[in-house]
């Protein structure tokens, strides 16, 4: 339309916050940001202040009253009001500015949202209840972002989902995600795609197949699991059992030999005890994931345990637990990436980190790849895909070096040799 982004939030002559509200604190830090703009934007009509994300339930009425000096709440991926009153106020046409809007220079690895929503309704969650059913966007609006995202130079695609492996049942003709991992796979330019996140018990072996078979499809797959007991799991309202969990686990492994796994856990949901709490470790102990994401569950308003559980597990036995997991994945994972060093692998380099080169390979590993000592050495540039030797580990990152060099310069030495 015309704008440029700035830093400078307070002299913005358009602000908008996308919120995220999956916790209650992330919440209260966007209702504390969105009342110091309305103190600094006051008196000043050309300005606008616009609010998108999960803040934005389908009920308004609340929001509007406590913060009305916010001119626009826009539910998720609801762009049209916002862009229809910031053409307004400055005179401007968004017409074209939506269809197929990618951002002008994308990160290497970029993400595209596949399907909004959730209909699971777990009951430490209040994702269904502001985000709405699932909702999935066509394959056709998928693909040609993907296509847009490529040709500005984009590598490698996620595609995101708050429970993507159920995408495309809303659509018809209905469709899976491995019927659109497929269409995806024939993008030129595209190398990678990866998914996010899974549910076990949408998980099908379509889908396996699809990471099995398709070269582009990275093998690195995300499975939470959250708790390790069945009654805690039945609390949860998660609609499996731990062995049914596990035989999952099994099928994955068996039919992608080199997957790499991580996976969710929260620790001292309501009434979670010492002795469940260690069936999750068991878990823990079984799988090896590669990364665990682990939560302390929190009190969330609006969602089903607030209303009827208490969260009664104290908050340092929370800490104690997340301690304990997080000491043993650092075992874990140190062990399993010191078992990397003097390997190979494709890295796709997505740019600099305190000067530093940094990419991933197919298994999702953080990896920095220092200079090689050699004339002649190729600086690997973002955005290509270079082979790497892994020469150092930590339990969070691995450090490499790459394996090719200049190609004159081989020329050079083997004329000399
Ligand atoms: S599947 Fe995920 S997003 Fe859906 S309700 Fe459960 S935790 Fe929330």
């Amino acid at each position: 339309m015309g704008f440029d982004s700035t830093d400078d939030m307070a002299n913005a002559d358009v602000v908008v916050l996308n919120t995220c509200v999956v916790r209650q604190s992330a919440e209260d830090t966007a209702t504390g940001l969105i009342g110091r703009l309305g103190k600094k934007m006051k008196g000043n009509s050309d300005r606008m202040i616009a609010v998108m994300g999960c803040m934005v339930g389908p009920e308004q009425a609340d929001l509007r009253r406590r913060f009305p000096y916010v001119d626009v709440w826009a539910r998720p991926q609801e762009f049209e009001p916002i862009l229809e009153t910031a053409g307004m106020r400055h005179g401007l046409d968004p017409e074209g500015c939506l269809n197929g809007s990618v951002p002008e220079n994308p990160n290497v690895a970029s993400f595209i949202p596949i399907v909004h929503g959730c209909d699971k309704f777990c009951t430490f969650c209040i994702i269904p209840y502001r985000r709405g059913r699932e909702n999935s966007r066509t394959a056709v609006e998928i693909v040609h972002e993907a296509e847009l995202l490529v040709a500005r130079g984009v590598r490698e695609i996620t595609l995101l989902g708050q429970n993507v492996d159920s995408y495309g049942h809303d659509l018809r003709p209905r469709i899976d995600l491995a019927d659109l991992l497929t269409q995806m796979h024939e993008i030129d330019g595209l190398e990678r795609i990866r998914f996010l996140t899974s549910h076990p018990n949408d998980m099908s072996i379509r889908i396996l197949e699809a990471v099995r078979d398709l070269p582009k499809v990275c093998e690195s797959i995300n499975l939470p699991f959250q708790a390790g007991d069945d009654s805690v799991l039945a609390n949860m309202r998660r609609g499996y059992t731990r062995s049914q969990y596990l035989d999952k686990i099994a099928l994955i492994k068996q039919m992608i030999p080199d997957v790499t796994l991580t996976t969710d856990l929260i620790v001292g949901f309501s009434g979670e005890t010492d002795a469940q709490f260690e069936r999750s470790m068991d878990v823990l102990r079984a799988v090896e994931f590669s990364k665990v994401h682990t939560s302390e569950y929190s009190y969330r308003e609006g969602t089903f345990a607030s209303r009827n559980m208490n969260d009664d597990i104290e908050r340092a036995v929370k800490k104690a637990r997340k301690a304990t997991v997080d000491e043993f994945q650092q075992e874990i994972q140190s062990r399993n990436n010191a078992d990397l060093l003097g390997l190979k692998f494709d890295v796709l380099v997505e740019g600099r980190k305190r000067g530093r080169l940094h990419g991933r390979n197919r298994g999702d590993k953080l990896i920095y790849i220092n200079p090689r000592d050699e004339p002649g050495a190729i600086e690997a540039k973002p955005g290509q895909t270079v082979q790497v030797e892994i020469t150092d580990s930590s339990p969070w990152s691995l450090e490499a070096v790459t394996t090719e060099v200049n190609s004159e310069v081989i020329r050079e030495k083997v004329s000399v040799v």
